[in-house]
Parts: structure tokens; C-alpha cells; sequence
């Protein structure tokens, strides 16, 4: 069976990954979640925050794992003998940015495929930029974010408040 990383900001994670994770869950003999810590890109959670979230809302699995990188993806799935990086789609809003990282992986790492996985419909319109949004302004949180995010997300933004 194949090995499978699955990279991004996760910044904060929302039902829209973890349904990602569920669904891809059995068909890899492992999944790594690679959290992005890249030092010219601002993020709301710090990368311990972001590791501890996916970790909390992780199916319990020793299949799935979590790690923070601030390297190359194609040069982390290299490193830890991962075949395959799992991207998600949501809408075509989604798909050249995708087409071109995925090209450019695979110019960079011609060993390693990337696989997309379309979102399902009820978490099609999630992105973790709109819950943020949505949490700036004390919108409801409950069907987009697992309760420990939110709890976190709330806190931010009342920490920020004037
Ligand atoms: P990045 O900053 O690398 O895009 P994200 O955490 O925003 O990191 O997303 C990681 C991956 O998960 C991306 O491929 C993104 O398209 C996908 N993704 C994000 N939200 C969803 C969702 N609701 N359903 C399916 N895939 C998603």
C-alpha cells in the first residue's frame, strides 16, 4: 500500500479537511499531515497551535500522523518515502493554482504523484480564510470547525478586541 502525505497551512484546520482525511484514511498504509511553516507566509495559529489542532481533531488512527515542515513538500515526501501528495479542490476557483503545484512537484520530484481529492458537496464552500472570517465577526462556527477550533478561533478574535 502506498504512503501518502497530505501538506497545507491547516491554519486552522475545518470539517473540510478532516473529511478529506476520512475519506483517503484506508486506502493509503499511511497518512501524514505536513503542516506548512513557511517563514515569509503570516499565519493567525502559531505551528505548535496548528499540530496541536490536527491532532485533536484526527480520527484515532495509527495510520494518520501530523508534522510541522518549513521545507519543500516533494523534498518531505521524498524524505519520509511517501508516493503520493493528497490536495483537495473545492470549485474551479481551486484548480489552476492546484494544476501548477502539481506540476511543479512533479518537475521537482518526478517519483512522487499527486492526487486530488474533490471536496465533499456539504464542505465545498469551507476554507479555513472564510472561517476566520466568519469568526471575526462572532458568526456561528458549529458546522465548519471541529468545537476545539472553534473554542480557539473565539478566543483569538476575543483577545483581539478592543
Ligand atoms: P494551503 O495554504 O496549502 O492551500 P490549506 O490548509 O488551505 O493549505 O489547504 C490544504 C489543502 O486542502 C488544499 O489542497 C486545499 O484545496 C484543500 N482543502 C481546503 N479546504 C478544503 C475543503 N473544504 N474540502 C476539500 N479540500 C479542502
Amino acid at each position: 500500500m502506498a504512503k501518502a502525505i497530505y501538506p497545507g497551512s491547516f491554519d486552522p484546520i475545518t470539517f473540510g479537511h478532516v473529511d478529506i482525511i476520512r475519506r483517503i484514511e484506508s486506502l493509503f498504509s499511511e497518512i501524514t499531515v505536513v503542516i506548512a511553516n513557511s517563514h515569509h507566509k503570516e499565519y493567525m495559529f502559531s505551528s505548535e497551535e496548528r499540530l496541536q489542532m490536527v491532532k485533536d481533531c484526527l480520527p484515532q488512527s495509527s495510520r494518520v500522523n501530523v508534522v510541522v515542515s518549513d521545507g519543500l513538500t516533494v523534498d518531505y515526501a521524498r524524505g519520509s518515502g511517501a508516493d503520493v501528495i493528497i490536495r483537495g479542490i473545492r470549485a474551479i476557483a481551486d484548480f489552476e493554482y492546484e494544476m501548477a503545484m502539481a506540476n511543479m512537484n512533479k518537475k521537482l520530484g518526478p517519483g512522487v504523484e499527486t492526487l486530488i481529492v474533490f471536496a465533499s458537496p456539504e464542505y465545498n464552500y469551507v476554507s479555513s480564510r472564510m472561517v476566520k472570517e466568519v469568526a471575526r465577526h462572532g458568526g456561528d462556527l458549529a458546522n465548519l470547525v471541529p468545537p476545539a477550533v472553534g473554542a480557539a478561533l473565539s478566543r483569538q478574535f476575543r483577545q483581539n478586541s478592543p
